[in-house]
């Protein structure tokens, strides 16, 4: 009897946390839905959107939260469940997207209609799913009640497509409050894919840097039927033909050796080697433009590199300008400050008499593993996923990361979603759409992460 009526509460708790888990996976998904049909497209952005949107579900939860408006309509919001004297964990989100243009896609862009098994929508992955995913992860931590070893930070900013300077950049200048206290923070940058025939989770640990330069030349105008032997036009074109002709040495830093060693793990073709030896590699003839054919976004995680974007002079072909300009996307490895490498540019085209302005930089830095929520993501998806591993990764992008880890939080890009291979994201592109089993699986594995970690 005693037997049986154990057997029948084990089953009754099973049942009911089942049922639990069901049910805000069940929200999740509707939440998804909701939160794509806000438009938050950026330009012009309207995050405030998103912020009524998460303030109402706070008031439905009885959650207090703040709210601040970087400018008109760029709104922000945040909210603390409080906790133990571990330093803090921040869950970071951005809530707008970028834009998606009708025609080229097969649904409305913010209709968040499930179809074929999809959840459909500007931000689906980029990153209303990750949101959402943390925001359940937020909320069930709350209606759960549980003592915690630290506060949870939910923060979610506005402007991260277009750099942040009115969303996170903000709040650390302005709001520098919500920060204070915070030793680890996840965001958006990894995720688990299939490789080979394992599961895969990268954690984005650090990621290039960009460095946005603005290059111009001055010399005499003239007339096009009488070239001189320099204008300000040959100046830019000899300027930019030294950095193509030059590309930067390559190097590689602790970060991408560990995680190209990791992804040799699961190659079966001739670059195997290369991957697992990819210091010595770069030093073999030939290798790097080989490299860079196979892989145009690996490539870039092993050396500085420019790349020619933008370009202007004169407005009327018989007329050589007094001056003429060229902009060049710039993505340096986080191992040194920006400006070395800008003195490197410098130097490069100084004889060309170009001039170089600096249009945007940020300060390189990368997060190390050793960290608690680092041990609790390998606990877990090791548990959920026994055929996984967990890899640090390296991004050739930028996220919100870098204002966090300048603060010296430890900053992880991590959502532990499954991409199954070949299965279209349309980030930034089109039909962007994420499956709702895999979004599901997402919530519930991210939660038991987080769990982990904060629930002693
Ligand atoms: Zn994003």
């Amino acid at each position: 009897m005693k037997t049986r009526r154990g057997l029948l509460l084990i089953i009754g708790l099973l049942l009911a946390s089942h049922v639990n888990a069901q049910s805000i996976e069940d929200e999740a998904v509707v939440w998804l839905q909701e939160f794509i049909q806000v438009d938050t497209v950026n330009p012009p952005g309207n995050e405030s959107r998103a912020v009524d949107f998460y303030a109402a579900i706070f008031d439905a939860e009885g959650i207090s939260y703040e709210t601040a408006e970087s400018a008109p309509g760029r709104g922000n919001i945040w909210a603390r469940l409080p906790g133990g004297n571990e330093p803090a964990l921040i869950l970071l989100q951005h809530t707008d997207v970028v834009p998606a243009d009708r025609e080229y896609w097969s649904t409305d862009p913010l209709s968040g209609e499930i179809r074929d098994g999809y959840i459909w929508g500007r931000g689906a992955r980029d990153m209303k799913g990750t949101g959402i995913s943390q925001l359940a992860t937020f909320i069930s931590l709350h209606r759960a009640g549980l003592e915690l070893n630290r506060d949870v930070v939910f923060v979610a900013t506005a402007d991260e497509e277009a750099g942040g300077a009115y969303g996170a950049g903000w709040l650390v200048e302005n709001r520098p409050e919500i920060f204070a206290g915070a030793g680890l923070l996840i965001n958006e940058g990894g995720a688990g894919s299939r490789l080979g025939d394992q599961v895969v989770f990268g954690v984005e640990v650090t990621q290039k840097v960009p460095v946005w330069l603005h290059l111009t030349a001055v010399d005499t105008p003239g007339h096009g039927s009488s070239p001189r032997t320099t204008s300000a036009v040959t100046r830019i074109v000899e300027a930019l033909n030294i950095i193509r002709e030059n590309p930067f040495p390559p190097r590689i830093i602790p970060p991408v050796e560990a995680y190209f060693a990791g992804l040799s793990l699961s190659m079966d073709d001739e670059w195997a080697d290369a991957y697992a030896n990819i210091a010595s590699a770069i030093r073999e003839p030939g290798f790097m433009q080989e490299f860079q054919e196979y892989s145009a976004g690996h490539h870039a995680l092993t050396r500085d590199t420019c790349t020619m974007t933008r370009m202007g002079a004169s407005n009327k072909i018989n007329v050589i300008p007094p001056e003429a300009w060229a902009e060049l996307d710039c993505r340096i490895l986080p191992d040194r400050p920006a400006e070395e490498f800008i003195e490197t540019v410098r130097n490069m085209i100084v004889a060309t008499g170009v001039e170089i302005e600096v249009i945007m930089a940020f300060t390189p830095a990368i997060s190390a593993t050793d960290s608690a929520l680092y041990q609790s993501i390998v606990k877990v998806t090791r548990e959920m996923h026994p055929d996984s591993r967990v890899l640090p990764s390296v991004s050739t992008g930028f996220t919100d990361s870098h204002f966090t880890r300048d603060l010296g939080i430890v900053s992880y890009g991590f959502n532990p979603i499954i991409t199954e291979r070949g299965d279209p994201s349309g980030v930034h592109g089109n039909d962007e759409r994420v499956p709702v089993e895999a979004f599901r699986r997402g919530v519930t594995d991210m939660r038991a992460i987080i769990r982990d970690l904060v629930v002693d």
